[in-house]
């Protein structure tokens, strides 16, 4: 491809490219990725679009900040190389961003062309940089994909291994400070590693960034769980380290408190993914973690989890997989690909309908679910439309098995173990908007643990945001060894 830029007439009639994928009736029983990624020609193609505008807006939409005109241009030119090192300047894990970010809410809602046409595949593109960078090491040269100061011989703690927690070790390392992060779980990665399922971010990704992190120097200490193995204070005062930054998330799962719920066969989200995703029980025997579908799933809730449950489930074998959500499908807070990616894979939507009980055989299994169906009342405090009872409409629905997806909440350990550590009545830890610091000196926050069950691209933000503050800090406590 040459040099030369389409002219703007002519760029305007290009159409946003399309991404190849598995078709649904092979994708439904494989865990393989759905999206197969652009080909070098789609990438320079889509690229071509951009406008190279003077006030790139997308960049605004964008809580990492990446310099999407410029890694942009580069794939149009086909330095595809020179695109992810653009996008690593700012981003520690673009292949996994390229991903799962909602860019239809961020960068791509901003983009100047969205106002008449469709807006450039920002996330396409960037997942396209990082994967040929990946693919390519023959192309990568001696120079290394990122910066690093020199060493500053400074010590931070960084706890949980999500992409908060990496996002900031990524951060400070690149700045020179000695950085360990502590993760409860076998594996690092967070809700990459143990949530969202393989056919969405493949492992092996998230293990490639993780790796690069590793390889700037960022250390990884698993199966050590800040509250019990060790606490936040004895990081500070016994083990060396002169900041704590926090980023364990929003892992604990909420439930329905519902007659029957502890039936065998009920599931929170995070047991059944974790179990697929962390444990491959969908590899059982090979791996020891099976995991119970029978021939029927019902996965309870409207979001991304319970798209990712029951599609997840589906893949395990069952004849049927219901999704019940208590509004209707405008409400559903998942995003679109996702609802549409269920839907074409054959998932049933049982929409307005809410779970009344669970009924179980003598064995103690879940057999079913007593459900109620809903209509649409004012709107409440969220802007959404409450949903009230339809008196008099249970109906019965056979399940094996039963997936709460209902949202989830911050894990009380950390803060109930760190004296005079601020957190809301939500449980969520008080921190500032801007640098993640909590009532605690030395002691930073960001992340789900922070906002609540948020995204990727925010988590990573406030970790982007925590690192630059510490390391302020640090220098306040005095001047660099180096
Ligand atoms: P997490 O990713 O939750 O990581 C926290 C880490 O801290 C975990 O590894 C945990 O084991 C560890 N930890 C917790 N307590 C301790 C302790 N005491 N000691 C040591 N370690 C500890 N967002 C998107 O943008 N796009 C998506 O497509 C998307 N899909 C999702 C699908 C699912 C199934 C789920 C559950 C969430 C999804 N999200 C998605 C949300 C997104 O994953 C989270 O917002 C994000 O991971 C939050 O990052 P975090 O670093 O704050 O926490
Ligand atoms: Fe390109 Fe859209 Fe960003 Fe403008 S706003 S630079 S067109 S991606």
């Amino acid at each position: 491809m040459s040099n030369e830029r389409e002219p703007l007439k002519e760029k305007l009639k290009i159409p946003r490219q399309p991404m190849p994928e598995q078709p649904p009736e092979v994708r439904r029983r494989n865990f393989n990725e759905v999206p197969l990624g652009y080909t070098p020609k789609l990438a320079q193609r889509e690229a071509e679009r951009c406008l190279q505008c003077k006030r790139p807006r997308c960049v605004e939409g964008c809580p990492v900040q990446v310099d999407i005109p410029g890694f942009i241009d580069l794939i149009r030119q086909g330095e595809f190389v020179g695109a992810a090192r653009k996008i690593l300047e700012t981003n520690s894990l673009p292949a996994v961003c390229g991903r799962v970010c909602p860019q239809e809410d961020q960068c791509e809602k901003l983009c100047t062309l969205a106002k008449k046409y469709q807006p450039v595949a920002i996330g396409r593109l960037e997942r396209f940089a990082a994967d040929y960078a990946r693919e390519h090491p023959e192309e990568l040269g001696s120079e290394e994909m990122v910066e690093k100061a020199p060493p500053t011989g400074r010590r931070v703690a960084i706890v949980g291994s999500g992409p908060a927690g990496l996002t900031a070790a990524g951060d400070l390392a690149k700045m020179g400070h000695e950085v360990t992060i502590f993760e409860a779980l076998h594996e690092p990665g967070g809700v990459l590693t143990y949530g969202i399922p393989e056919f969405r971010l493949p492992k092996a990704i998230v293990r490639a960034e993780i790796e690069a992190l590793q390889k700037l120097g960022v250390r990884i200490e698993t199966n050590v769980v800040i509250g019990k193995t060790l606490t936040v204070d004895e990081l500070l005062n016994e083990e060396g380290f002169e900041a704590v930054f926090i980023g364990t998330g929003a892992g604990l799962p909420y439930f329905l408190n519902l007659p029957g719920e502890n039936l065998c066969g009920i599931y929170s989200a995070n047991e059944f993914l974790t179990r697929v995703n962390l444990m491959r029980a969908y590899r059982f025997p090979e791996y020891d973690t099976p995991v119970h579908v029978g021939r029927q799933v019902v996965v309870i809730g409207g979001g991304n989890v319970a798209m990712d449950a029951a599609r997840t489930a589906l893949r395990l074998g069952p004849e049927k997989v219901t999704i019940l959500y208590r509004r209707s499908r405008v409400e559903m807070p998942a995003r679109e690909e996702e609802i549409v990616h269920a839907e074409e894979e054959g998932i049933e939507f049982l929409l307005l309908t809410n779970p009344k009980r669970f009924l179980g055989k003598e064995d103690g299994w879940v057999e079913g679910v007593e459900c109620l169906r809903m209509k649409l009342g004012e709107p409440d405090e969220s802007g959404r439309r409450r949903p009230l009872p339809l008196e008099g409409s249970e109906f019965l629905i056979p399940a094996d098995t039963v997936v709460v997806a209902i949202g989830s909440g911050p894990h009380p350990l950390v803060p109930a173990t760190t004296p005079d550590l601020k957190t809301t009545r939500h449980g969520t830890i008080v921190a500032d908007e801007e640098t993640g610091q909590t009532s605690r000196p030395g002691v930073f926050a960001g992340g789900d643990i922070v906002t609540g069950a948020a995204t990727v691209i925010e988590a990573m933000g406030a970790g982007k945001r925590a690192a630059k503050a510490i390391d302020e800090y640090l220098r306040g406590r005095g001047a660099y060894h180096a």
